[in-house]
């Protein structure tokens, strides 16, 4: 399965989340889109406008960028799988390394959020990535393997079937450094051949993200074990966003 996934992060006011939302849903045609999935995750503020105007184009899901992984409760500022769910948000992106690194996420709730998400028929986009000195050090693949194993842990087959897993080395989101399509390749078929050792299946979609641009992306999405992007940066143009669609369909 093919997936594309812009993280838009914390950008865009509502209007210019709508507006960039608007271009990218005219660009995005049924033929354009073929067999990739296409997701979008704006900010949180934007979720359900975004849902509302991806009425008229069905090849585009939406996700939310994080989630608390409680339906209810006093946790100001918290949003829950359960709020997704009733507002059509399709999919969350959890653990990503800016929530593990600017708000402490550790691999154990990163674990709770991936239980919740499931629980409320969300698609999980599991972000794992090694850091700049863990790859230096050479621990890079098993440092990754391990955040992936303890955010899968306790999944039922079920519920792993439907989980999306990124592999974004830290070192390479938004600095503009793209890893190799050898060292993504390397770490897709790594993670992948664990999953299978570990849990029976190695079927999960491993989408790579890290400074992923049109420019870069047609190397990396040929990689047998490379099944998409989580991009950042490149997803705030529409026709960027474009091109990367077209490229991983093509790929
Ligand atoms: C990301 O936010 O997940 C990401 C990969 O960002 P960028 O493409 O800007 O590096």
């Amino acid at each position: 399965m093919k997936i594309l996934v812009g993280n838009w992060k914390m950008n865009t006011t509502p209007e210019e989340g709508i507006s960039l939302l608007e271009k990218i849903s005219n660009l995005l045609t049924n033929e354009v889109v073929g067999d990739v999935r296409v997701v979008v995750a704006p900010p949180s503020l934007h979720l359900i406008p975004s849902v509302e105007k991806l009425w008229e184009n069905p090849e585009i899901a939406v996700a939310a960028q994080n989630c608390h992984h409680k339906d209810s409760g006093a946790f100001t500022g918290e949003i829950s799988p359960e709020m997704l769910l009733n507002s059509e948000v399709d999919a969350v992106i959890l653990g990503h390394s800016e929530r593990r690194e600017y708000f402490k996420e550790t691999d154990d709730l990163v674990a709770l959020k991936v239980k919740a998400a499931l629980k409320h028929h969300l698609i999980p986009i599991v972000c794992v990535g090694e850091k700049l000195e863990q790859r230096k050090s050479g621990t890079f693949l098993n440092d990754t393997w391990t955040q992936l194993k303890i955010a899968l842990s306790d999944l039922s087959p079920e519920g792993l079937a439907d989980v999306v897993v990124a592999y974004e080395p830290v070192w390479a989101i938004g600095t503009g450094e793209v890893a190799s399509p050898d060292q993504a390749q390397e770490m897709h078929a790594f993670l992948r051949g664990k999953l299978k050792e570990t849990f029976g299946t190695g079927e999960l979609p491993i989408l790579y993200g890290g400074s992923c641009k049109p420019s870069n992306a047609d190397d990396i999405f040929a990689q047998p074990d490379v099944d998409g992007g989580l991009i950042g940066g490149a997803s705030l143009n529409a026709d960027d966003f474009l091109l990367l669609v077209e490229k991983l369909r093509k790929s």
